[in-house]
């Protein structure tokens, strides 16, 4: 007998725990606070991996691959770094059956590894820009850990790059942030807000961090991805010099940008429901699950070389589509388990197609089909399938996308009055628009008080934060407002 899935509106946390838990993408490992990604999860991963990975080599950056570990010198060098970063790092002493001479940190970022090669390889302004991402894992020590969203080990990539110029520098740290927005939405169908982090929340050691924002289901938010301008910031801790067109040695201007295996909880928290996954076309390897209901012997071959014929159609439908992906078919021949368990689960699984054909559909020409999303049985005709099956994933891909964003809009808010926020973020929370007067203490104070924290500040189409009229949210003043979004978050 299967297990129950908790409802969302019951207990949104364990609703998470157990949709990760029972399709089967994640599991707690003996390492407290590290995850194994189960193959059902792992796929999404590779998904996400192959498809960013293009993106990102099409703004010209390339792979390379750097040690795990850093010594303990190197993140010292950059004072905020180290001050940001210490509290969460892994620290190896001893090795080799001794103490070693100097502790080796295992990454919770590269910047600092990555930079010791850059001052290395950099020696001109012909070497400019040099742009580096990376796929690795890292390790943040973390108190609290919940599977993708926050585990003490976890899958990303990480973009490092050197411009001759702070202008230049600045506009790569913002065009991937527009990297990630379309990743997110093209992609994931997690529909985000990009902006800037607050003083406070910035990466530690950048001059300005950009971010993307998701709304989940229980309306709180998720930081899904986050662009660094780090100036000049590592490349004077690491001598990062370059000789410059004006025969003068120079400062490389950097940034770094990076997402991680918590887009996939962020994916899940966005469109999965009671019944399972729901997963968005692009990240699935399977589209379609055909059932052919096997009960009748006499009729078994034909029901199953009917269901076979119809994967093929379907796959070459899927060829000669716009679709950017190959429709995967997977036609489920297992007699030792029953149709109505099998149904249950390629919905817990988050197929988004499921196909059930039986004699008797057979002998009317027909199948039933069902999208992952709606839930809804439709009889189709067996020749029309393939094309229904084609608009039916444009479609999901679409619709899914749309639906957050209308969720979305229904739960942010704009709002003045601190009294107000504070009883609206309990109930019915959601994100809050308001004016703040850009101070670290009326930040620190909301923070303290509702547990509520500057999630970005939106951008004009110059990139600055929109400046906003009206009263901080928290001390009334009038002075150099900038629009703020307040939310609760992962
Ligand atoms: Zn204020």
């Amino acid at each position: 007998m299967a297990e129950k899935i908790t409802p969302r509106d019951k207990d949104f946390s364990q609703w998470y725990q157990d949709v990760v838990l029972q399709a089967r993408l994640a599991d707690y490992s003996p390492v407290k606070g590290c995850m194994v990604i189960r193959p059902n999860g792992y796929s999404i991963w590779e998904q996400i991996h192959e498809n960013l990975d293009r993106r990102i080599k099409a703004t010209g950056a390339r792979n390379a691959y750097f040690p795990l570990f850093i010594p303990e010198s190197f993140l010292k060098k950059e004072a905020e770094h180290v001050e940001g970063f210490a509290p969460q790092c892994a620290v190896v002493t001893y090795a080799g059956a001794k103490d070693l001479e100097e502790k080796l940190v295992v990454r919770p970022t590269s910047e600092t590894i990555i930079n010791s090669m850059f001052a290395k390889w950099i020696q001109s302004y012909r070497d400019l820009p040099m742009m580096i991402n990376q796929w690795a894992n890292v390790v943040r020590w973390e108190m609290r850990t919940r599977l993708f969203l926050r585990t003490t080990e976890f899958l990303w990539q990480e973009g490092h790059t050197c411009h001759a110029t702070a202008d230049e520098a600045e506009v790569e740290a913002r065009k991937m942030l527009r990297v990630y927005v379309d990743f997110a939405e093209e992609v994931l169908a997690m529909p985000v807000i990009a902006g800037l982090k607050s003083e406070s929340e910035k990466f530690a050691g950048a001059l300005r961090t950009y971010c993307i924002e998701a709304m989940m289901q229980d309306k709180k938010a998720l930081q899904a991805g986050t662009s660094h301008n780090l100036s000049t910031n590592f490349a004077k801790a690491f001598d990062t010099l370059f000789l410059d067109k004006d025969g003068k040695q120079k400062l490389v201007h950097q940034t770094s940008w990076g997402v991680s295996t918590r887009l996939i909880g962020g994916m899940i928290m966005t469109h999965s429901d009671d019944r399972g996954l729901v997963l968005p076309p692009r990240l699935a390897t399977t589209h379609v699950v055909i059932v052919p209901i096997l009960s009748n012997a006499s009729l078994k071959a034909d029901v199953l070389s009917a269901a076979e014929s119809l994967a093929k159609s379907i796959q070459d439908a899927g060829a000669s589509s716009q679709l950017p992906y190959s429709v995967g078919v997977l036609v489920d021949q297992d007699e030792t388990k029953q149709p109505g368990w099998k149904f249950h689960e390629y919905e817990l699984i988050g197929v988004p197609i499921r196909i059930e054909l039986g004699p008797r559909d057979l002998e009317k020409g027909q199948i039933v089909m069902t999208r992952r999303d709606l839930g809804q049985k439709e009889v189709v005709l067996l020749g029309e399938v393939p094309q229904k099956v084609v608009r039916d994933l444009a479609a999901m891909q679409k619709e899914l996308l749309e639906k957050a964003r209308a969720f979305r809009e229904k739960n942010t808010f704009a709002v003045d009055d601190y009294s107000d926020f504070r009883k609206r973020i309990e109930e019915p929370g959601g994100f809050f628009m308001a004016a703040w007067c850009q101070s670290k203490s009326c930040e620190a104070k909301i923070k303290e008080e509702t547990k509520a924290t500057i999630r970005c500040l939106p951008l004009d189409p110059d990139h600055q934060p929109i400046a906003e009229a009206g009263r901080c949210l928290a001390c009334s003043s009038t002075d150099s407002l900038v629009r703020a979004i307040f939310a609760r978050s992962y």
